[in-house]
């Protein structure tokens, strides 16, 4: 049973009878899960999360619900980890952090400058192939951002990927207040709402390879 298709969804109401095939049949994860939840660090975390989640209830955007996030967890010192295409967004929002009295370090994604050839990456691999050009580096910018001893990172724009391994390193924890999609102005919804219309199509058989 996928959760995503279940038209019972008889969680969502407290009950915790699993049916067949339903996640719920075996308790112990979700035993293990509470238990888990309720170790010090997590709970705090856990329950200040939610405690957002209900106060900006359908008023206050994301960027608006991490910086009171950062306040009600007391962190001071925030990491950005952004992509250099949206250097001016993360610029903004850096803005509305430090006036809400909070100490910022940004690390942008291509710090370091280091040419893609030194990773294994070949020419024709490039965005455009016969220049120069430099690696996005999550890692560098996880390192950064550990080393400056952040309280919480923010990511901004990072690749599909990238962002996985700037997950991976980061010492704090970390949310996305962007996810990138150059193809859809960073709204990545946007494509499951309009995928039924067609409009898919085309790049899906692409990504698929169907293509001739
Ligand atoms: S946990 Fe069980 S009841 Fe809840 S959505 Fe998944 S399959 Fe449905």
């Amino acid at each position: 049973m996928e959760c995503a298709y279940c038209k019972l969804l008889l969680c969502d109401q407290g009950i915790q009878e699993g049916f067949p095939g339903c996640p719920m049949e075996d308790r112990s994860l979700f035993d293990e899960s509470v238990r888990l939840l309720m170790e010090e660090d997590n709970l705090r975390f856990f329950q200040t999360s939610c405690r957002i989640e209900e106060e900006g209830y359908l008023r206050w955007p994301r960027a608006l619900e991490i910086i009171q996030f950062c306040k009600e967890m007391n962190y001071t010192n925030i990491g950005i980890a952004f992509c250099l295409g949206l250097k001016r967004e993360a610029a903004i929002f850096i803005g509305l952090l430090k006036r809400s009295g909070l100490a910022v370090v940004s690390a942008v994604c291509k710090s370091g400058g280091i040419p893609k050839e030194c990773l294994g990456i070949k020419d024709e691999e490039k965005t455009n192939p016969g220049s120069m050009e430099v690696i996005c580096n999550p890692v560098a910018q996880a390192l950064r951002l550990n080393r400056e001893k952040t309280d919480f990172n923010v990511v901004i724009g990072l690749c599909v990927g990238h962002d996985s391994l700037f997950f991976k390193y980061s010492e704090a924890p970390v949310t996305t207040l962007i996810a990138k999609d150059r193809r859809l102005g960073h709204n990545p919804a946007a494509a499951l709402y309009i995928s039924e219309s067609g409009y898919l199509d085309e790049p899906m058989q692409e990504v698929l390879g169907e293509r001739a």
